[in-house]
């Protein structure tokens, strides 16, 4: 009697889907969450234009350096809400000057080549605090903000304004953080 088996097999299986489904429904999972779900904001004052350039030799590959004319100096702004949990300065090395926000479900952003950090590890952080100033510091050439999001420490490709940066290539962004 190979019949009856075979429907209990596929009811098992419609079984189990239903209940997948309502256990996990699209994109609700807790480990799921993108930089995309917490609308992150350009980490600048508001009205600010910045060139986001990325490049496929970039060291981590993903990350946006932001340029303009008079960048040193510019306020520096956290992304999101979160909590600092990195204030450090490599000296002449690598990010320099370099500042970590997390602002929970495995998201966190990255701030490097900072002339100031005015904010302690440990500090909570509104959307579009300011969290230091531009700078050259590191192993950096010329004033501008090298800057990562991360999801579980992987460096990703960034979203600003819910809009992809471009991938490789520049984006004008016209900052609307804290307006
Ligand atoms: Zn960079």
């Amino acid at each position: 009697m190979t019949f009856p088996r075979t429907l209990t097999r596929i009811a098992t299986a419609a079984a189990a889907t239903l209940f997948l489904s309502v256990l996990a429904p699209a994109g609700a999972s807790a480990d799921d969450v993108s930089v995309a779900d917490l609308n992150l904001r350009t980490p600048f004052d508001c009205g600010q234009v910045w060139n986001a350039n990325t490049r496929t030799n970039h060291n981590p590959q993903l990350s946006v350096d932001f340029q303009r004319d008079n960048a040193q100096g510019q306020n520096v702004r956290s992304s999101a809400a979160g909590t600092v949990t990195t204030v450090a300065n490599l000296g002449n090395e690598s990010y320099g000057r370099y500042i970590i926000v997390d602002h929970g479900s495995g998201v966190t952003t990255l701030y490097a080549h900072l002339q100031t950090q005015s904010v302690s590890v440990g500090d909570s952080v509104s959307t579009g605090s300011v969290i230091g100033t531009v700078g050259s510091t590191g192993g950096s050439t010329g004033p501008h903000l090298h800057y990562e999001q991360r999801e579980s420490g992987t460096v990703v490709e960034v979203v600003l304004n819910g809009v992809e940066i471009h991938y490789y290539g520049n984006t004008t962004i016209t900052s609307s953080t804290g307006c």
